[in-house]
């Protein structure tokens, strides 16, 4: 995929990049290790000062970069100022917590003194999705800097401008040279990265298949990684709910970002005692959506990231209409210029065939209908998928028994899956392995170190 900003309101090319060469990447590479060596002495109020700054600066340019965001995926530009408030917070929380998260830990022990030491391991390689530009990258970002380690970005190659600008921004917070490094270059590089012997460890935010190359490489070379992947995550709406709740969470639950999230209730799961009400609330919540150019406040549908992206999803809408879906809503490309989708709702997706196992990225809503709360448990982890997912109850302790049934990484009870700093994300099966945010996501690319005080008369 060439290196180019191309507004997915019009399709117009806005601006194009030459990618890194492979010089240039030695040389980051050569920048980055050296600089390790020195970041690794830091103390940690200096890796928070550098942190803390990363946030007041994306504060103060908020309104720019959310326009820059909106430019390049095609995000509502009210989502995009929500996004980099979102960042911001995440880069404040690992400067106020990361300390204490690092502290040395005890093992208690028969003899002596013994405890694990928080060290960096080094330069670490992440690997970023377009659909959330800076939040993605501060989730990697922030955790790693703090620790001591530094930090190589490949990012998505439609969000160049934004993945330069992040660059930027650390190079004015006063972070020095090779603690934060842009990478201008094609994905199969950024696993053939993974080889290099100055890479320590390896994450991924994106699609299965971006994963399974990265973690292959990150296998062969016996590095360490982290792979945030896809979801189709179930959204389960009992006989109990408040209905009217269920149905505004679901439509925002499905059509934040345009529906391109991870955690996105793709699969929305109904019993049906309620199924009926739900389906015509739902339906009449997505309709007549005001379609428009998404730096347009009044805007509430934008187009979906690109082109290809959009092409993609009417295909999926097509193979899931042959498999025996109907179309209760939308289902067709908006006419004029742009990658845009009606926002879509389908019933009866066979469960168990090829489309109802994949993931719909975009404002595609699929309706279940169950008998009861076990036939939604059974359908919900009927997915090669493991990310998060949401039930819908008056009753908050079945919400509980209910989510524990739930083969996921992350069941949310009465609210769409989201996420916060303090909150730990990531999934299971499919959806890859390990987490980000919150005190876990400090601790996959650190070196639990043992250190063990003996007495010389110990024995051994
Ligand atoms: P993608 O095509 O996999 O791209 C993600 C990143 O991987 C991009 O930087 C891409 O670079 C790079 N890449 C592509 N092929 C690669 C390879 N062989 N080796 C290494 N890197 C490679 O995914 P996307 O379509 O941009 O993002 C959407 C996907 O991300 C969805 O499946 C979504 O659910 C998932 N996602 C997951 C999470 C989570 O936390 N679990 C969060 C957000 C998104 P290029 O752009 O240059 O191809």
């Amino acid at each position: 995929m060439a290196i180019a900003t191309v507004n997915p309101y019009t399709n117009e090319v806005l601006k194009t990049f030459q990618e890194s060469t492979p010089k240039s990447v030695e040389q980051a590479l050569e920048t980055a290790a050296a600089e390790y060596r020195q970041w690794r002495t830091t103390s940690y109020p200096e890796r928070a000062a550098v942190l803390h700054r990363v946030a007041v600066i994306l504060r103060r340019r908020r309104s720019e970069l959310a326009k820059l965001i909106t430019i390049e995926m095609g995000k509502l530009v009210a989502e995009s100022a929500a996004e980099i408030d979102l960042s911001a917070d995440i880069f404040d929380y690992y400067a106020d917590h990361g300390e204490g998260f690092l502290a040395d830990e005890r093992v208690v022990t028969k003899r002596g003194e013994a405890f694990l030491r928080h060290s960096p391991i080094g330069v670490v390689l992440g690997v970023e999705p377009w659909n959330f530009p800076f939040y993605q990258v501060a989730r990697f970002a922030a955790p790693n800097v703090m620790v001591g380690n530094v930090v190589l970005v490949k990012h998505a190659s439609n969000v160049p401008q934004c993945a330069i600008a992040i660059e930027e921004i650390f190079r004015e917070a006063g972070a020095p040279t090779g603690l934060y490094t842009n990478l201008l270059i094609s994905g199969s590089r950024a696993s053939a990265l993974v080889a290099d012997e100055r890479i320590q460890g390896a994450a991924l935010t994106g699609s299965e298949a971006a994963g399974s190359s990265f973690a292959a490489a990150a296998g062969k070379n016996m590095k360490k990684s982290v792979l945030e992947l896809g979801g189709s995550d179930p959204f389960i709406v009992l006989e109990d709910a408040d209905i009217d709740q269920a149905v505004e969470w679901a439509f925002v639950g499905r059509m934040n970002n345009t529906g391109q999230c991870c955690v996105a209730a793709k699969r929305l799961i109904v019993v049906e005692p309620v199924a009926d009400e739900f389906i015509r609330k739902f339906v009449a919540r997505m309709s007549n959506l005001k379609v428009g150019n998404p730096l347009d406040p009044s805007t509430q549908l934008g187009p979906v990231s690109s082109e290809a992206a959009a092409v993609e999803l009417e295909g999926q809408v097509r193979r899931a209409v042959e498999a025996g879906a109907k179309v209760l809503l939308g289902g067709k490309r908006i006419a004029g210029k742009g990658a845009f989708l009606e926002a879509t709702v389908l019933t009866d997706v066979p469960p168990g065939s090829p489309i109802s196992h994949e993931e719909m990225f975009g404002p595609v809503a699929v309706i279940y209908r169950v008998p009861d709360e076990n036939a939604a448990i059974r359908l919900a982890n009927d997915s090669p998928f493991g990310l998060g997912g949401s039930v819908f109850t008056s009753d908050v302790e079945r919400g509980k028994r209910v989510a524990d049934r739930i083969d996921t990484g992350m069941v949310f009870i009465n609210h769409p899956t989201w996420t916060a700093p303090e909150l730990p994300f990531g999934g299971v099966k499919r959806s890859g392995y390990g987490r980000e945010l919150s005190s876990l996501g400090i601790e996959e690319f650190v070196n639990k170190k043992l250190i063990r005080v003996s007495s010389l008369s110990d024995p051994f």
